[in-house]
């Protein structure tokens, strides 16, 4: 009756938002916005049968789920995935290729958030020297500040700089990040001289330090984990401090101080998500009549995923943990804004493919790729056959960035010789397509691939030859997993969305993650960010 009740009260509360029949502009208190880092969309239902009423269940019975989204764009990683989310274009428009990308005038690779310009503020390190300036466009938090002349409140948070940085744009209030040199949140003087006290004295409860002494054994018994595999399989990586990869792991050497870090446990979710807690209660987010957006990033699914494997109990208890968590946060921001008085979304930045090793023992296509070798390969032919040394300058996010100095002094033409290595990159095992950037438009390549790479291409941050790598083909080793190609398992992501102006349902329609910023830009009424090329989910916003 009471589920009765309030879809009534939402239908009728979205027909009024739908008509604008309101002497205000309707909008949320707050949005919440929450990307877990490497969550692939599968995640939902493979551990559907043990998680709680009030985590993924909730949003999948409570919530709209758009359950074919994949990214728009190559290469499929944390960088571009924040970007996209949030200003609705690819990195050929907002310019966030990866996570870095070399850059010759400067003669070193740059970090996405990377700024020489600004200081780090609560940690001496070198992490804080980062801010927002490398994105090129506008985010929806931006759009949402103009809208309102400044008065809404953006903040972003997140265990990777990039992934607090980005989706929280130019204009925001605050980013913090979490320094693993002294176990701190942190910013840079982009936004502020000094750590707010709040900040200050959460960082001072050392709760990093606490969950690693506690160690990680699994929430349940482990032979109840039916959804992995084994504990020790020999494709999974295990700690530094481990000589196998198996429960319970032990996180903290009180002997050496010797500690993985929390942002490599699941602990990592529960220490950013009491930092998003104190965060709204510090700002008074969703409490002063203009809507506020927050967005909180998960990164440490991503690093799990990267050292055991999709397919290992490291992940499935990751998620069981996760599910607890997400249950405990929608209670506080019900209890907070009211439940319906906010606008929440989950996405991901990217998925992750299964390990080599996994895929082999199950005789699933798979393969390596030696980068070494793969790169010595064609510096020989070319030395060969043209006389020239170091004709690669960088191979970055499936470009290869030739040597445009040394090429300069030969008699041939660049494009010669970018052909040519287009010609032996086809030819190398694992390699299923390479062809010259400038030249995608006319490439005889299958769609999506071929939108894939030009959305991901950069005339002036892109490098001049794009290649796609074979399924279930890795670089390196057998053991753990990765993510950056095309193919669905990098690319297929959750999107649901709950709360305000959100009716139950679902939609099968393919979808984009460029679709997210255009979608929230038309339920909040505001302009949609500069360089948008999503489309708005209509499902979602029209009934
Ligand atoms: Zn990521
Ligand atoms: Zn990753």
């Amino acid at each position: 009756m009471k589920r009765t009740v309030s879809i009534l009260v939402c239908a009728v509360w979205v027909g009024i938002t739908g008509t604008l029949a309101s002497a205000v502009v309707p909008r949320p208190k707050i949005v919440v916005c929450l990307v877990v880092d490497q969550m692939r969309w599968d995640y939902l239902y493979r551990f559907y049968d043990r998680y709680g009423d009030g985590g993924f269940k909730r949003l999948l019975t409570d919530g709209f789920s758009c359950d074919q989204t994949l990214i728009s764009y190559a290469p499929t990683v944390t960088g571009c995935g924040h970007a996209s989310i949030f200003t609705g274009a690819t990195p050929a428009v907002h310019g966030i290729v990866g996570n870095d990308w070399p850059d010759f005038e400067k003669g070193y690779s740059v970090n996405c958030v990377g700024d020489e310009n600004v200081s780090s503020v609560g940690t001496e390190s070198k992490y804080g020297k980062a801010s927002p300036r490398n994105l090129l466009t506008t985010t929806v938090g931006d759009e949402l500040k103009i809208a309102t002349n400044f008065r809404s409140k953006v903040v972003g948070i997140s265990i990777k700089d990039r992934a607090a940085i980005l989706p929280a744009g130019h204009t925001a209030d605050a980013a913090f990040w979490f320094d693993k040199t002294n176990n701190c949140f942190i910013t840079s003087t982009y936004y502020m001289d000094e750590l707010p006290e709040w900040v200050q004295s959460f960082n001072n409860r050392k709760i990093p330090q606490k969950y690693l002494k506690q160690g990680w054994n699994t929430l349940y018994p482990v032979a109840s984990y039916v959804q992995s595999t084994a504990d020790d399989m020999p494709y999974e990586s295990r700690f530094a401090n481990e000589r196998r990869p198996v429960f319970p792991h032990r996180l903290v050497d009180s002997v050496t101080g010797f500690d993985v870090g929390i942002s490599n446990t699941p602990f990592g979710n529960n220490l950013v998500l009491a930092f998003a807690k104190e965060a709204i209660q510090a700002y008074q987010l969703g409490t002063h009549g203009d809507t506020d957006l927050l967005t909180v990033s998960l990164s440490s699914p991503d690093a799990i995923g990267h050292r055991f494997g999709p397919n290992s109990i490291e992940i499935e208890d990751n998620y069981l943990r996760l599910d607890k968590e997400l249950e405990a946060f929608f209670a506080y921001l019900d209890q907070t804004f009211g439940e319906g008085d906010y606008l929440f979304f989950i996405t991901a930045d990217h998925g992750a493919s299964q390990s080599p090793g996994y895929l082999a023992a199950n005789k699933l296509p798979f393969g390596f790729l030696n980068e070494k070798y793969l790169l010595d390969s064609i510096q020989n032919v070319i030395r060969s056959e043209y006389g020239l040394d170091s004709v690669i300058a960088a191979n970055a996010n499936q470009q290869l960035y030739l040597n445009d100095k040394a090429i300069s002094r030969l008699t041939v033409s660049k494009d010669e010789i970018a052909d040519r290595i287009v010609m032996l990159l086809m030819e190398s095992p694992g390699i299923t397509d390479a062809f010259v950037t400038r030249k995608l438009g006319s490439a005889t390549l299958a769609e999506p691939i071929k939108t894939m790479m030009i959305n991901g291409y950069h005339l002036k941050r892109g490098g001049d030859i794009v290649y796609s790598v074979q399924s279930g083909w890795k670089w390196g080793s057998i053991s753990g997993a990765s993510h950056s190609h095309w193919n669905a398992y990098d690319a297929h992501i959750p999107l649901i969305w709950m709360g305000w102006g959100v009716q139950p349902g679902k939609t099968n329609r393919l979808v984009h993650n460029t679709d997210i910023a255009a979608t929230l830009a038309s339920l909040l009424h505001i302009q949609m960010p500069s360089g948008n090329v999503g489309s708005v989910i209509y499902e979602l916003t029209d009934h």
